[in-house]
Order: C-alpha cells, then sequence, then structure tokens
C-alpha cells in the first residue's frame, strides 16, 4: 500500500523548533479549541487553567452546549466562540452579553475559529463532522493536537497530504498514537518492523459472541478504565475504537496494515510499542488519563508539568496481555479489510460506524450489530460500484455521504436480523 505524503515522526522530528508565537510580546502561546466543551476538551481547558499566563484562549467551539461553551468563553476571556448549532447563535449571543467576545453560530463558524491565527490548536470535535474545522486549520499550517480520529479515518491521504504542503504540524493526542509518537523517537523509518497499539479490551472483553449481541447501552457505557465522550465509549466497547486506531496509525506515521498489531491489555497502562530491527521494543507508559497525552501535545517539544497520578508500577503488580479477539469483535478485523481494500473503504467504514452507534444509542439495532451494519455497507458499496479512492476532501466527503445513506437503507434489515 503506497502512502503518497507523510509527517514521519522519529529522531528528524525531534529537531524541529518550537513555533514563533503569536502573542510572543507577552510571553503567551495563543491557543484555540474544537470541541472546548466534550471530554477531550475538558481535559485541555483543565491543562490550560493550570498553565495560568502561559496561555491565550483565541478560540473555543461547541457543537449545542451553549451554556457550557459561554462560560468557558468568560473564564478564558476568549476572542472567539463558535457553536455548530446554527439555530443556537441567539442564545450564545445572550449568553456572553456584556462581553467583548465575538461569536458565530453553524459549520462555517466552527470552521472560522479553526482559521484564526494560533500557535497551537486542539481538534476534539467528534466524527467526520470534524474534518473540515481541522482542515481549515491545516491548510494555515498549524500546530494540530489531533484526537478527533474519525477524520483521519475519513480522509487520511488527504489530510496529511494537505499538512505537509501546508507545513502543518499533526501531534498524535489520541494516546495509543502519542505514545508511538514517543517512542518512535528512539530510531528510524527503515528500522522500524512493527508497531503495537493496545486496548484495554472494553467491558465485554471476556462476554460471549452471545453475550455481546444483546448489550444494552449502559453496559456499553461503562469503560473498565477510561472516561471519554459517548461514542468513542461505544466505539471502545465494540472495538470499532481499535479498528479506527489502527487506520488512524496508518495514515498517521504512513504504515501498511502488517506493520501495526494490536494487543488487548487490560490495565490500559502500556499504550503503544515499536518494534526495531535490533528486536528492541520500546514503549510508553502512564495512567490512564488522556491529560498525559494531551500535556505532550501542548508542551512539544518540549514537557510541561502534567496533574496526572505519578504512574507506581508496584502498585499495579502485573500488566498482562492477549491476542484480541477478531470473531467476537468483528469490527477490529473489518477496520484491515478497509485499509487492504483501499478505494475510500476507510471512508465507508467510519461513516457506517457513525450511522450504526447512533442507532444503537436510539434502541434501533442490537449492540452486535453495529459490526454487521459496518460490513453490509462496505459490500453493498463495493456490489453497486460505489467505492473510489477520493482525490479531495470534497470526494471523501462524498463517499461519507453515500455511505451514510446506504447505512440508514439496510437498517432496516440489519435491525431484524439476529446474529
Ligand atoms: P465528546 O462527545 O465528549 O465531545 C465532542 C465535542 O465536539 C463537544 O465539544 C461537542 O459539542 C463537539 N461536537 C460534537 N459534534 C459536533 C459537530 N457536528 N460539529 C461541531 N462540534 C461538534 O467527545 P470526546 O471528547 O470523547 O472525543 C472527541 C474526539 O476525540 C473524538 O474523535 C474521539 O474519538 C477522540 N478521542 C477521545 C478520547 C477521549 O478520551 N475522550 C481519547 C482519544 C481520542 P457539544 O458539547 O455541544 O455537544
Ligand atoms: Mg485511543
Amino acid at each position: 500500500m503506497a502512502r503518497a505524503a507523510v509527517l514521519w515522526f522519529g529522531k528528524a522530528m525531534s529537531a524541529v523548533p518550537l513555533r514563533t508565537m503569536t502573542d510572543a510580546a507577552a510571553g503567551q502561546r495563543v491557543v484555540t479549541v474544537l470541541g472546548a466543551t466534550g471530554s477531550i476538551g475538558d481535559s485541555t481547558m483543565d491543562l490550560v487553567r493550570l498553565g495560568g499566563e502561559r496561555y491565550r484562549v483565541e478560540a473555543i467551539t461547541a457543537h449545542q452546549n451553549v451554556e457550557a461553551l459561554a462560560k468557558l468563553a468568560r473564564e478564558f476571556n476568549v476572542r472567539f466562540a463558535a457553536i455548530g448549532d446554527a439555530s443556537k447563535l441567539d442564545e450564545l449571543r445572550d449568553a456572553l452579553a456584556g462581553t467583548n467576545i465575538g461569536y458565530g453560530a453553524g459549520e462555517s463558524a466552527i470552521i472560522e475559529a479553526a482559521a484564526r491565527p494560533s500557535d497551537w490548536l486542539m481538534a476534539a470535535v467528534s466524527g467526520a463532522a470534524g474534518l473540515k474545522p481541522a482542515l481549515a486549520a491545516v491548510d494555515r499550517g498549524a500546530t494540530i493536537a489531533l484526537a478527533n480520529k474519525e477524520c483521519l479515518v475519513c480522509a487520511g491521504d488527504i489530510f496529511m497530504q494537505r499538512a505537509a504542503r501546508a507545513g502543518a504540524t499533526i501531534l498524535p493526542a489520541d494516546s495509543e498514537h502519542n505514545a508511538l509518537f514517543q517512542a518512535l523517537a528512539s530510531g528510524n523509518r527503515e528500522e522500524l518492523t512493527r508497531v503495537i497499539i493496545t486496548a484495554s479490551g472494553g467491558p465485554f472483553r471476556t462476554w460471549s459472541v452471545a453475550e455481546i449481541e444483546q448489550a444494552t447501552l449502559a453496559q456499553a457505557l461503562k469503560h473498565p478504565n477510561w472516561s471519554m465522550g459517548q461514542k468513542i465509549t461505544i466505539d471502545s466497547a465494540s472495538m470499532m475504537n481499535k479498528g479506527l486506531e489502527v487506520i488512524e496509525a496508518s495514515y498517521l506515521f504512513a504504515l501498511t496494515p502488517d506493520e501495526i498489531d494490536v494487543l488487548v491489555h487490560p490495565q490500559s497502562i502500556v499504550h503503544g510499542m515499536v518494534e526495531f530491527s535490533d528486536c528492541s521494543v520500546v514503549a510508553q507508559l502512564g495512567a490512564p488519563d488522556m491529560r498525559i497525552p494531551i500535556a505532550h501535545c501542548l508542551g512539544w517539544p518540549e514537557r510541561i508539568t502534567g496533574p496526572a497520578q505519578k504512574l507506581d508500577l508496584a502498585k499495579i503488580g502485573s500488566l498482562t496481555f492477549e491476542t484480541p479477539d477478531f470473531s467476537r469483535f468483528p469490527g477490529l478485523r473489518l477496520a484491515y479489510d478497509a485499509l487492504r481494500a483501499g478505494k475510500g473503504a476507510t471512508t465507508v467504514y467510519n461513516a457506517a460506524n457513525e450511522v450504526a452507534v447512533a442507532a444503537f444509542i436510539g434502541e434501533r439495532i442490537r449492540f452486535g450489530a453495529i459490526a454487521r451494519l459496518v460490513e453490509s455497507t462496505m459490500n453493498e458499496m463495493v456490489r453497486t460500484g460505489s467505492m473510489s479512492t477520493p482525490a479531495t476532501a470534497d470526494d471523501a466527503l462524498a463517499v461519507d455521504h453515500n455511505a451514510r445513506k446506504t447505512a440508514e437503507t439496510l437498517l432496516p434489515q440489519i435491525a431484524l436480523k439476529a446474529s
């Protein structure tokens, strides 16, 4: 599998200097947070809050939660706040009354927030809806901490090519990819033999196929180790999250599917490992707290003091590892299939999964049907000749749109079919 343009994070990257600060006179680093009201947004704002005068917040965004957005906007005295839902403009205006904070509503306002100059941007919108805003930051050559994996799975090659062209720096904020980013600094591309990302296994790690089929929303939302937004928590239970992450790793680091392995590691302490030609394996460890990888991105290329729990391995006692079970978690197998198939298959994988998760939350399908809907959508798109390699972001979004329509059409049949 060929990858056209890549940002390699090995030794060469450690020499990249810190970008000039926009508010250099004040000695402040200017930051923007897309998805500021979510789980990643919350952790990011927490770190910015702890940094005090070191940071100034340029812009923040949310989708519907005006109250939380306005509260953050006032606390951080941001220059611009954007709400994705266009119908919430008046509500946001009222919530910001008496301040000088600029505001806007709708997708264009989110894109404006991303496009405004800042030294560092956190991309933490959930889902492929984050693609266009992230690209607006890419096109201005920003330093981007990328949490929003779906935008890479939807349009990875295009995203990385545009980043390379614009001179943008993509810092992986997803814990496993951040671990790889840190471990990759130990060697060069030609010395790498494979990477391993770990998976907690989620709440259904030991469940049978029949039990997983019938799992309820409340059960799927009970992640054993991580506290995260609703969509990614369900993706973790189905292991679709790990599938998305295999694809994310492939695009971020220009790796073939054969160079990416997954290990189930229920303690979530080792996040990622890189194996080199001399058989050395370099790993990154830390408590399961997203403030660790986010702090690494926020401080990069330096280290900042982080508020997470220090790792006490003696207290944890043992770290265990298992091979993932593709038959109980078919969503993971499908991610490898999609990567190998190319031709927009990863875009379809992501879009169909977003439809399936929404349908599961809406009690239209059983938990076990999530992966079935993704597989059927991928097959149907191949059968109808609807698959083609997207050349632009608009092409990728067109494939995404078609895949969502196809998945919606297939939903009633999938809902009726038992496993
Ligand atoms: P949340 O659901 O907690 O937050 C999502 C954020 O994006 C919220 O601010 C939400 O606004 C906003 N948002 C949602 N939909 C849209 C939209 N259509 N347009 C604009 N803004 C939108 O998600 P997480 O923080 O858990 O995850 C964010 C991203 O980071 C995901 O891609 C996820 O896969 C990734 N990630 C998350 C991890 C975690 O620990 N949570 C770990 C690694 C990666 P509002 O609050 O108004 O709805
Ligand atoms: Mg992750």
